[in-house]
């Protein structure tokens, strides 16, 4: 049972937990006129601390196409945040205005204490370098369409993987597969977090980390490009020396499988050169359109209706 329960951690819920959104997302896939009402007098709450362009236009594009409404703002300086109010009142005060709140903060842990204080189900739309588990939906949803299964891939990260929380939170979820093999392709300094790969050996899942995506891209059923996280540095000298550490293009592919699944939670910087946008291995902007299904299927599922 999904009903009122929060989604903070990718792997909050268990395996099954995560098909059954997934397989909803399907079925709203091929028929979204169906659940065009189920959300008929909810209201989604859409607080978001940090900038977005995806996650919170996907999330509100979700609940109208269910039905419901949104209310919410889109930077802290709009909300009484400004004046100091805690996000401990602020989320008990959002609790009485929605049915389901949606939150992006630029703190690590934020989504935890907020859950501590909502009285609604809680999604973490992004907690500062951690966690983005509606991404990381989006992507299982777009890697079963595309390869039909969860097991037994071998997944490429490459780019900022200290901050970039899309690759922590796929990481965790992925490694719950069966057989799923990981590639960590970055520079010494944006290499994946120790406790992830503390994780990861006490699961026993397979990695490696690299830095030339060119002695590994021939192996990968799944390259996962991310941008350097620019906000997460304190040192905008590292930011531009490290920015464009890859960028990949047509002649990069070059090595690569035919039937290479290449995803990007965007936005892109330069780490995808735009000539590989017309590749049909480029799936980034499918992403973008399964974002919508997998949040109206979230949605349901939380509020019970489905
Ligand atoms: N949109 C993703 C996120 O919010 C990836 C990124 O910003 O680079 O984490």
């Amino acid at each position: 049972m999904l009903k009122n329960r929060n989604l903070i951690n990718a792997d909050d819920f268990t395996t099954e937990e995560t098909l059954e959104i997934l397989n909803l997302a399907q079925d709203i896939i091929k028929s979204p006129e169906s659940f065009s009402d189920l959300c008929n007098g909810k209201i989604l709450g859409t607080l978001f601390f940090e900038p977005s362009t995806r996650t919170r236009l996907s999330f509100e594009s979700a609940i109208h196409r269910l039905g419901g409404d949104c209310i919410g703002f889109t930077e802290s300086k709009s909300s009484s945040a400004a004046k100091g109010e805690s996000l401990a009142d602020t989320i008990r005060t959002v609790s009485n205005y929605v049915d389901v709140i949606a939150m992006r903060h630029p703190n690590e842990g934020s989504a935890t204490l907020a859950s501590d204080y909502a009285e609604v189900p809680l999604i973490n739309a992004g907690d500062g370098g951690h966690q983005h588990p509606t991404q990381t939906l989006t992507d299982l949803l777009t890697i079963l369409e595309t390869k039909d299964t969860l097991e037994n891939l071998t997944i490429g990260f490459c780019g900022d993987l200290k901050f970039g929380r899309t690759v922590h939170s796929l990481t965790k979820a992925m490694s719950k597969y069966p057989n799923n093999k990981f590639i960590f392709i970055s520079p010494e300094e944006l290499q994946i977090p120790r406790y992830i790969k503390m994780q990861l050996e006490a699961k026993g899942v397979e990695f490696k980390e690299v830095e030339k995506l060119q002695e590994v891209i021939d192996k990968l059923d799944i390259l996962y490009m991310t941008r350097v996280q620019r906000e997460r540095f304190f040192n905008e000298a590292d930011y531009i020396r490290l920015k464009d550490s890859y960028i990949l293009d047509n002649k990069k592919l070059k090595n690569a499988k035919k039937d290479l699944a290449i995803l990007h939670p965007l936005p892109r910087v330069n780490e995808i050169s735009t000539e590989v946008d017309s590749d049909p291995r480029a799936l980034y902007f499918k992403q973008v359109k399964y974002g919508v299904f997998v949040r109206m299927a979230l949605i349901l599922k939380l509020l019970g209706v489905r």
